[in-house]
């Protein structure tokens, strides 16, 4: 089982359709237990998707700003600080 510092690195590549069959169902698997990292991959397939149908735009800067604070301390809980 992939851990979450491992899966954070292929997140974009999985929201992007370009990871392998394998690595696919691993991640699949660790997202089915994991709420943080579902929660990233959200964020990042919103991302993608808004870029490919050409409305690449930033998130409202307030969102992003609460999303980012939200996730930077889910993550201090996890792993601690940097
Ligand atoms: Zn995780």
């Amino acid at each position: 089982m992939a851990g979450c510092h491992d899966l954070i690195k292929k997140l974009s590549a999985y929201a992007d359709g370009e990871l392998d069959e394998n690595l696919c169902a691993d991640l699949k698997r660790h997202l089915e237990g994991c709420a943080d990292c579902r929660l990233m991959l959200d964020h990042i397939t919103m991302t993608v998707r808004l870029c490919r149908e050409g409305k690449c735009q930033e998130l409202p800067p307030a969102l992003q700003q609460r999303f980012e604070a939200v996730l930077a301390e889910r993550w201090r809980k996890k792993f601690g600080q940097p």
